[in-house]
């Protein structure tokens, strides 16, 4: 009997007709003789709600109250989900991330998964029953619950597929796999019909919502396969593992990440030392810098540019401000990048790129690359109209 993991987002559950119908999904692959475990997240836009919800009460509430609230979205889920299946008349148990054995860091909002204490799971399935798992959610030492971040159901899942050596991992969502870009978007983005988990990974972290990073950073780790497709239609997703067939496409895929803010560090010594000193003290509060930009030494003086994300760009002027003079924030840029492993062989990608902005009159403020990735800088209201450009240069 195969084990099979499935993971059902926030708008396949979002009312009674949609949890009806993943109940049915769930059903069928049980009553084909599998013994299934499924994961899902909070309905519709319920995060957000709640995220409101305690903006109200308190501007700066204590991330371990956060954490309360936010999993009890994944709660009223998974237990409606498991009285749809009671109807159905399967045998079905709904598990918090607790009961599931989640043993977790104490890092709240951001928390990560230390072991699965899985004898509870193993339990529930050898009595045949369907398991509805809580998304995103664990238990860290303090006995306190905790989440897993934005996104984070889809590392539940994975972590369970991977502890439970189950023969498939499913990423049920609303569209149909992995796209060129967001099908949302770009009209003519197509679908994927695999990618490698290193360009996946890259998608993910890079403004792919499809996948959430870490859960792909995982799936790597375990060598856990992944099959991304749509809870509307029963037609082929896409699969993500460590090598596929086809031939290296130039470029897999092209995202957009609002989450950036600018910083920039004005007219200080050209002189050693200086970088290290800010960048140090980012480091101690845990802050990650992406891009990074030194310019050309004139007169004794250097500027240094740099990203991170919004929600850390007030600390960051704190923490620059008194050291360093002048400390220039903006936040109304984006981040547009390329990603795919066939790049690493092609040199031309970047200029391709930077054409297809260019033919737009889109300006770059910052660059950066890797072997499968190039990103740009660029102002936000240019976001949109830069993505569609660049799709169109590599996918004609
Ligand atoms: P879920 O609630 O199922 O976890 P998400 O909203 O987190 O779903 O992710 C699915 C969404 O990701 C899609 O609706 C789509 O708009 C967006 N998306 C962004 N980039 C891509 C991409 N390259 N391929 C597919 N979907 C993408
Ligand atoms: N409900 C959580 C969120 O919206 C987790 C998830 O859906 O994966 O981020
Ligand atoms: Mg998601």
């Amino acid at each position: 009997m195969a084990l099979i993991v499935q993971k059902f987002g926030g708008s396949s559950v979002a009312n009674a007709d949609r949890v009806r119908n993943v109940a049915k999904i769930i059903t069928d692959t049980y009553k084909a003789g599998n013994s299934v475990i499924a994961v899902v997240s909070a309905q519709g836009d319920t995060t957000d709600d709640l995220i409101e919800k305690a903006a109200e009460i308190n501007e700066l509430p204590s991330k371990r109250e956060m954490d309360v609230l936010l999993s009890a979205g994944e709660q009223v889920s998974a237990s409606l989900m498991a009285m749809a299946i009671e109807k159905i008349g399967c045998p079905v148990v709904s598990l918090l991330g607790w009961q599931a054995g989640f043993q977790t860091s104490s890092g709240y909002g951001l928390a990560r998964i230390r072991t699965i204490n899985t004898a509870r799971m193993e339990r529930e399935l050898d009595q045949r029953k369907i398991i509805i798992v809580a998304g995103f959610q664990g238990l860290c030492k303090y006995g306190d619950v905790t989440t897993f971040g934005r996104g984070g159901s889809d590392t539940t899942a994975v972590a369970i597929a991977a502890a439970m050596h189950a023969e498939r991992c499913q990423i049920f969502t609303d569209v149909e796999g992995v796209y060129t870009a967001d099908p949302r978007k770009i009209k003519n983005a197509h679908k994927l019909d695999e990618i490698t988990y290193d360009e996946m990974l890259e998608l993910a972290t890079l403004g792919a919502q499809v996948l959430n990073n870490r859960s792909v950073e995982m799936a790597k780790k375990y060598n856990v396969e992944l099959e991304v497709l749509s809870s509307y239609n029963p037609v082929p997703g896409t699969i993500v593992k460590e090598k596929i067939a086809m031939e290296k496409m130039l470029v897999r895929g092209v995202t957009k990440d609002n989450d950036t803010a600018r910083i920039s560090i004005v007219g200080v010594p050209d002189v050693p030392g200086v970088a290290f000193r800010a960048f140090s003290k980012l480091a101690a509060k845990n802050i990650n810098v992406d891009i990074i930009l030194q310019s050309y030494g004139h007169d004794g003086s250097q500027d240094i540019s740099f990203t991170v994300s919004r929600a850390n760009a007030d600390s960051v002027l704190e923490l620059l401000k008194d050291d360093f003079g002048t400390v220039l924030i903006d936040t109304g840029v984006s981040k547009i990048s390329v990603v795919g492993a066939g790049m690493e062989s092609h040199p031309g990608t970047a200029a391709k790129m930077f054409e297809a902005l260019y033919d737009v009159d889109v300006n770059i403020l910052m660059i950066a690359t890797s072997e499968i990735k190039i990103s740009v800088l660029i102002k936000e209201e240019d976001a949109d109209k830069a993505v569609a450009a660049v799709h169109a240069a590599f996918f004609k």
